[in-house]
């Protein structure tokens, strides 16, 4: 973060002060967490479900040189505090305001899956065009309202670009995220039912995704895919004053031609072009295809794309390759699940040594659809050549009563662990995927290990 001054970041965050306030002294850094608390630190108290970062404030600045964000009921007694009616809401607008002292590219990526695959693509491909150390990228999926404008507090003058995830699971949030963000370069990767509990329909889903473009300012590109059933709708009601990009069709110039024998055959603004993923699922292709929209609107070269794309390797936990204790292939896609994405990862395996075992767990989040959905995956587990389903949980259970093969239900993580450390033929492909309240990482984990 560039050095500020107390003054500075009251005026942005719009406060009342202590009584004893050092307007002058300097802030390098802020933080949420009062464990990662420095020197020379803003600490923005926030008030969770299960913890109030107003316990530590007292503690925070005790030490001179640290001040503290509160929010309206917390007293003004001590010095070197901000106090304001919403924390969270102070945090947002200091990040919005931060943010307009930069004037470098900015894009902002959101999608019902692959955001952060995407984002990951954007870095390294922005990594080889600008340097790495000249690129900040959301870290991991710190992509909400806390997650973003932490994000934005780490911009430095030395940064040429920046990648921010934007995710939501509720309309609105897009909106504030993109405003706090302001990008100049925004896109959808795709509309699926992911986060689907708190929307009625699909249609929902693209409404609230649409918002993302609601920050671009006038010089801003809205990057479109126009195979999206969706692009009427965002274009006659989110795309207002900024350009628009429109790709993903044979009759726009940037689109993905062809894919076969791994490699996908790219057509863009700046020339075709070869590429060979190295992970695995057709899905990664147009994760890649959203990838080269961006990086071609954030001004990199086609040979920053291709070797960027082909440099990148994957990600912890998104069909993630790894070798199970007896030599049997993982892929540990544990990080999160949906219906589309399980159904894209039981596509991924497809061509990969027989038998296919499957761990399944639980898909949350997906509302009054939630038995339908998990059906639905029983049947296409079944079509994708599933030999073995192990499953644990509830809803999983459902979804095992329409998968006709060998299966198995399982009471715990741990049982399916011991099952498989005596089971697991040595040639077989395991695919591991659940929510991520299921904590399947730890079977991965434990099968890689053999323990
Ligand atoms: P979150 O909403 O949790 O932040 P995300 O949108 O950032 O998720 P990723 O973390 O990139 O998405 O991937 C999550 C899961 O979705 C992984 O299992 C991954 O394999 C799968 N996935 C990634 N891209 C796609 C896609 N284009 N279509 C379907 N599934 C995908
Ligand atoms: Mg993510």
């Amino acid at each position: 973060m560039l050095k500020i001054s107390a003054k500075e970041i009251a005026q942005m965050a719009e406060g009342e002060l202590s009584k004893s306030f050092d307007c002058d002294a300097i802030i390098k850094q802020v933080f949420i967490d009062s464990r990662q608390v420095k020197e020379n630190s803003l600490f923005v108290a926030i008030r969770g479900d299960t913890n109030d970062g107003h316990s530590y404030v007292s503690q925070v600045v005790a030490k001179s040189g640290n001040f503290a964000i509160v929010n309206a009921d917390f007293p003004l007694e001590l010095p070197n505090l901000i106090r304001v009616r919403d924390t969270t809401l102070a945090l947002g607008k200091l990040a919005a305001n931060y943010r307009k002292k930069f004037t470098i590219p900015i894009a902002a990526i959101t999608g019902s899956n692959g955001k952060t695959t995407v984002k990951e693509m954007v870095k390294s491909i922005c990594d080889r065009e600008f340097g790495k150390e000249q690129v900040l990228a959301t870290s991991g999926n710190l992509n909400n309202h806390l997650g973003l404008p932490l994000t934005i507090l780490g911009l430095k003058q030395s940064h040429k670009v920046a990648i921010f995830e934007m995710g939501m699971n509720h309309s609105g949030e897009l909106d504030y995220l993109s405003k706090i963000g302001h990008p100049t370069v925004a896109i959808i990767n795709n509309v699926m039912f992911a986060h689907a509990g708190h929307f009625g329909c699909i249609e929902d889903i693209a409404r609230a995704k649409g918002e993302i473009y609601h920050g671009l300012n006038d010089g801003g590109v809205a990057c479109v895919d126009i195979s999206s059933e969706y692009t009427k709708l965002w274009l006659d009601n989110d795309i207002k004053k900024c350009k628009t990009f429109v790709y993903g069709k044979e009759e726009t110039d940037c689109y993905l031609k062809l894919i076969e024998d791994g490699v996908g055959y790219y057509v863009t603004p700046l020339g075709e072009m070869e590429v060979k993923l190295r992970v695995l699922g057709q899905h990664n292709y147009y994760n890649a295809l959203t990838a080269i929209a961006l990086a071609v609107n954030l001004g990199c070269s086609l040979k920053s794309i291709k070797s960027g794309l082909e440099s990148y390797s994957g990600y912890k936990g998104r069909l993630e390759l790894k070798n199970a204790f007896n030599g049997a292939l993982i892929i540990d896609d544990t990080y999160n699940a949906n219906p589309d994405s399980v159904k894209a990862a039981l596509n991924a395996i497809q061509g990969l040594p027989r038998p296919y075992w499957f761990i399944f767990a639980d898909l949350k989040e997906l509302g009054i659809h939630e038995f339908e959905f998990h059906q639905e995956i029983g049947e296409y587990a079944a079509a994708a050549n599933v030999d073995m389903f192990l499953t644990v949980g509830d809803l999983a259970a459902h979804a095992a009563k329409f998968f006709s093969r060998d299966k198995i239900h399982f009471a715990t993580n741990q049982d399916i662990v011991k099952y498989c450390l005596t089971n697991l033929p040595k040639n077989a492909t395991l695919l591991i995927k659940g929510s991520n309240s299921m904590h399947l990482g730890e079977v991965a984990e434990e099968l890689s290990l053999g323990r």
